[in-house]
């Protein structure tokens, strides 16, 4: 796959991804600390001045390799009407990939997926100014969009490196990491539980013509078993535990990535290994919103 920035819509055979890597070993030994902080709080902090929070110094870093990345966070970036202007959003969009990359994700085809997915158009138009911070922002309902970094890291190491065929993303939410996930696989589904945000996300994609993403609206804690089996599986919200229906949805091979805990939450993949065995690792620390069971 070219690593040339696209426009939408696509076509299927556009997106039937090529490994852009090999290996991409995850490194599990790397580890931040993201201080739980809400979306609203964020909003309040930025509100105005277009620069990103500085979250906790990563844990196990160097006091300057900390600082460098404290630093990073509170980079300005360009701040302007990026509805009005794509070259704005182009722009300011390519400031949030530069920073998710010094960040540490390397997987281009990753970063080139955050490059042409317009973010602003999935925020409401109050928050538009800070679409490109590194930060989480409310969605209503209680939940938020995912910050940039932590879209980019979990898709990067759901995919490492491979061709992935068919996806499922657990909370839809607005439909941004839907629509990331879109450029890296070829077939896409994702549930959401709040009938509003399902709305709210079909309405956010349908001027993107996305051709090869489905959105459902359910529990996804009983995943989709109708589409199943899928090789990446990605949780937006974080449970005590993984469900074992999704477990039991990937393919042999297949990888999940999750946030689990409940105040302090970590980033795990779980690996499927054979019909009844799966490996698990913990990678970083995370701050989501709650996996909840059942519909509203
Ligand atoms: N993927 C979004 C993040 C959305 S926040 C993004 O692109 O930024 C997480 C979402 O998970 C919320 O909308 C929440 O309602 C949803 N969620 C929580 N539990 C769920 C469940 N059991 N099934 C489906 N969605 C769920």
């Amino acid at each position: 796959m070219s690593d040339k920035p696209r426009t939408f819509p696509l076509s299927l055979d556009a997106l039937a991804g090529k490994p852009s890597r090999q290996g991409g070993a995850t490194s599990l030994a790397q580890s931040r600390i993201v201080r739980p902080q809400t979306a609203t709080q964020n909003a309040a902090q930025n509100a105005g001045r277009g620069a990103a929070p500085v979250y906790g110094a990563p844990a196990g870093l160097t006091p300057s390799r900390a600082q460098a990345i404290a630093n990073e966070r509170a980079q300005p970036v360009p701040v302007a009407a990026p509805r009005q202007n794509p070259l704005v959003s182009d722009a300011v969009r390519r400031a949030m990939v530069a920073r998710v990359a010094r960040l540490g994700v390397k997987d281009q085809l990753v970063l080139d997926a955050m490059q042409a997915v317009p973010r602003h158009l999935f925020v409401d138009e109050a928050f538009a100014s800070q679409a490109y911070i590194d930060a989480s922002l409310p969605i209503g309902h209680q939940q938020t969009i995912s910050q940039p970094y932590i879209v980019a890291r979990m898709i990067e190491v759901m995919r490492n490196g491979g061709a992935l065929q068919r996806v499922l993303e657990i909370g839809t939410g607005c439909g941004y990491q839907a629509t990331v996930l879109s450029r890296v696989a070829k077939e896409v589904f994702s549930i959401e539980r709040i009938k509003p945000l399902h709305e709210l996300a079909k309405a956010n994609l349908r001027p993107l013509r996305v051709a090869n993403l489905r959105l459902q609206y359910g529990d996804g804690m009983l995943g989709l078993p109708q589409a199943a089996p899928f090789d990446g599986i990605i949780l937006a919200a974080a449970g005590l535990e993984v469900p074992q229906a999704l477990l039991e949805q990937l393919t042999i091979g297949g990888r999940l990535v999750a946030p689990v805990g409940d105040k302090l939450q970590h980033l795990q993949l779980i690996t499927r290994v054979g019909k009844m065995e799966w490996t698990s690792a913990a990678l970083e620390d995370c701050h989501f919103v709650p996996l909840r069971p059942g519909t509203i």
